[in-house]
């Protein structure tokens, strides 16, 4: 091949290798970087609207990987779901998490909810619960500190199971929050079907909420359909003040986003005038 001569190269170029290997190399490194201890939890505070108080925080999961550095969620979430990566992953997220959250529990942050994105292919899991509670049990967290957040794809799937096991959570006082609330293709006749706690809008609603008139008038109808639903509202993606006082004059219950805070490493904790926690 080399004696045609000069352009022939070109598919060698590094640049060619990396897009066609990467998909591939990103799933063998994933398969080992649990135990290469890659993985990272950050923690983003949620306050609450009406005292300013920090009330808890959503557990985000970072991956350090050792060339490409940092990678976000949003790539390796649905490698880890395809290949069932997602199923220790997501424990080992669940009881970093519990861990850290009971940690500041004991140094004096006793009232720190602690938020943990749960996919779909955990929640299938027939254990789950079973699951849920050994981890609870090995950190020394109270359950009524747990809050899972599960996307409405993930809990429409089986009406029956996600009726036993949301019963079974409730029975043991742990939360369940519906996360990107209204970004799915469900029907609303879930919200009368499941009994949960709270209702998260995804920060593509909130978005331009003060200057586009259709992302307000969502966030509206979902923080009032929430309320006379009897279920805590949060809101994600807050970033500008304009924003929170949006969200306040409707008065949607606990708002998250870099207005306050950025997901920070635990050892880093928080602290600002809404409150403290960690460190
Ligand atoms: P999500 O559950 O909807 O989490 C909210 C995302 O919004 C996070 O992105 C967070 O960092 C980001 N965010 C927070 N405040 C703001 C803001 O003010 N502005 C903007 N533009 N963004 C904000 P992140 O951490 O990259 O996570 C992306 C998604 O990855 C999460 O979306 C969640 O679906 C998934 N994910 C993250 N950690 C886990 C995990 O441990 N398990 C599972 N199953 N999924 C996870
Ligand atoms: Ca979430
Ligand atoms: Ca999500
Ligand atoms: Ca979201």
């Amino acid at each position: 091949a080399r004696k045609q001569g000069g352009n022939n190269h070109q598919f060698y170029t590094p640049q060619l290798q990396l897009v066609s290997l990467a998909p591939l190399s990103l799933e063998t490194d994933l398969r080992y970087a649990l135990e290469r201890e890659e993985f990272e939890v950050l923690y983003q505070p949620q306050v609450d609207m009406r005292t300013g108080q920090i009330i808890g925080a959503e557990a985000l999961l970072r991956w350090h990987h050792p060339e490409r550095k940092l990678i976000s969620p949003v790539e390796f979430i649905p490698i880890a779901e395809e290949t069932g990566l997602i199923i220790p992953i997501g424990e080992w997220v669940l009881r970093t998490a519990c861990t850290q959250t009971k940690f500041w529990h004991d140094g004096g942050f006793g009232f720190l909810n602690i938020a943990v994105n749960l996919s779909v292919y955990q929640f299938n899991q027939e254990n789950i619960i079973q699951k849920i509670c050994d981890i609870l049990r090995e950190t020394g967290l109270n359950p009524a500190s747990l809050e899972l957040e599960l996307t409405e794809g993930s809990i429409v799937q089986n009406p029956e199971a996600t009726r036993r096991i949301f019963s079974e959570l409730k029975l043991r006082g742990i939360q369940i929050s519906i996360d990107d609330f209204g970004t799915g293709y469900s029907s609303l006749s879930y919200l009368q079907q499941f009994s949960f706690d709270s209702l998260k809008i995804d920060k593509c609603f909130v978005r331009n909420i003060t200057t586009d008139s259709k992302n307000a008038a969502i966030t509206i109808a979902i923080i009032q359909m929430a309320h006379s639903l009897k279920l805590k509202v949060i809101a994600e993606g807050v970033e500008t003040q304009a924003e929170q006082y949006f969200l306040s004059q409707y008065e949607c219950d606990v708002m998250q986003g870099y207005l306050f805070s950025r997901p920070i490493p635990a050892k880093e904790g928080y602290q600002s005038k809404a409150g403290q926690f960690g460190a």
